[in-house]
């Protein structure tokens, strides 16, 4: 396992107690030393759990496993033929892709893990998600200077906070829990149609803005037209003044985020009111949320995400360990005798949907043909 080296960053791909896991499946485990400092586990409990703690763990290693990408001086120390796997976002991070491609490795990328029911342990977005979903409502809850929940005291009655959540995917449908559980009144809106129904199974209600659904290919969301997304912002500017905290967490795959709320509808709010964008780091759902800051817009104090499974280190690490060795135990061989053998089979969706680069070539197509551009086409008649 690879030491996290990008700033920000401050959690490991291997906890402790999984290293057990991989040794089960017959693979020693080494770790860079000081990998689990930021998210609190120490060297001494991966060498306890059965690891070597080894400086030179990544250039000796066959499969070399980290959560943000390899850097590129350590793509280059890589075995030849090594496989790698960690969150590679493949359109912002085309040169370390082609880097990987020139070294021969075999690199799996978790963002791309297909989302269909077998892969869902392996589902690194949507465990790490989760974590974000619940950092989104403590946060909220932490900057508003009111209570979430109904007080009724001898001294009085306090209302509940009213908390509006925009996008309803794994984050927000968790940020919409953590809410309730905490008391306050929560209405949310998503553009999918199976979205109110989920909303409401949280307890939330669901804000209907008699607008048509948009719903695209995989169960996600598709991109909104100008004339849509004018309409939507109208018809949820009174949902958003009126709110205690709004947490948005919209995203729609392959893009930036939409833009849901303009500086107006937030200077629009009531004084101490609070803004938590989780989507502020890939274009921001709020206009003028900055990532990993506090801001002022009118009112509002607006938090922008950044990075934000990285505040949980310990529980974030630990989800996206239980999806890594999930995936390495479907790529590790079954025949007997060849214990600790990885031996991922192409043929398989989720080891073709999730690999990027493998014995010299891209194999993601998107990727490859940005790179390389289209392929040639070898069909008769093509000559001028
Ligand atoms: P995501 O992170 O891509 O997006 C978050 C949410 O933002 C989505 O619910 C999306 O509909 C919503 N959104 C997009 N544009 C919006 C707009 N203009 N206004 C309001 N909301 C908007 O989504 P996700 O959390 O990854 O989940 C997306 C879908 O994938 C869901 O249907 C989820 O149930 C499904 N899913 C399936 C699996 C699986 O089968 N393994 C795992 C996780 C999620």
């Amino acid at each position: 396992m690879a030491k996290e080296t990008r700033e920000g960053e401050t959690r490991v791909a291997l906890v402790p107690e999984l290293v057990g896991k991989l040794t089960g499946l017959g693979y020693e485990v080494a770790v860079e030393p000081d990998a689990g400092r930021h998210a609190l586990m120490s060297d001494e409990e991966y060498a306890e759990a059965g690891a070597e703690v080894d400086h030179d763990a990544v250039a000796t290693a066959d499969v070399v496993v980290s959560v943000q990408p390899l850097a590129p001086d350590a793509i280059r120390r890589l075995k030849r033929g090594a496989a790698t796997f960690s969150f590679l976002p493949v359109n912002q991070e085309l040169s370390l892709v082609a880097d990987l491609r020139d070294v021969g490795a075999t690199s799996f990328a978790m963002e791309l893990v297909p989302r269909i029911s077998r892969a869902q342990s392996m589902d690194a977005l949507s465990s790490q998600a989760l974590v974000s979903g619940y950092r989104c409502a403590i946060v909220a809850a932490g900057l508003l200077r009111r209570f979430f929940p109904l007080n009724m005291t001898a001294a009085g009655t306090v209302q509940p906070a009213e908390i509006v959540v925009l996008g309803a995917g794994v984050a927000g449908l968790q940020a919409i829990a953590t809410c309730k559980r905490l008391g306050a009144v929560v209405k949310a809106y998503d553009v999918r149609a199976a979205a109110a129904e989920e909303i409401r199974s949280m307890g939330a209600k669901a804000i209907d803005l008699e607008l048509d659904t948009l719903e695209g290919s995989g169960g996600y969301a598709r991109e909104m037209t100008e004339d849509r997304a004018r309409l939507q912002m109208e018809r949820l500017a009174p949902y958003v003044a009126d709110a205690d905290a709004l947490i948005t967490t919209a995203a729609v795959p392959g893009r930036q985020a939409p833009l849901l709320v303009t500086a107006a509808m937030v200077e629009a709010m009531k004084p101490g009111s609070v803004v938590v964008d989780l989507a502020s780091e890939s274009g921001g759902n709020v206009e003028g949320s900055v990532p990993g800051e506090v801001t002022r817009i009118g009112n509002a104090s607006v938090w922008g995400g950044r990075n934000v499974p990285s505040q949980m280190p310990g529980p974030a690490s630990k989800l996206y360990a239980q999806n890594i060795v999930n995936i390495l135990t479907l790529m590790t061989s079954k025949e007997e005798g060849a214990g600790g053998t990885f031996a991922p089979d192409f043929e398989d969706e989720i080891v073709a949907g999730s690999c990027v680069t493998h014995d010299g070539q891209v194999r993601h197509e998107p990727t490859r043909e940005q790179l390389e551009g289209p392929r040639e086409s070898s069909s008769e008649g093509s000559q001028a």
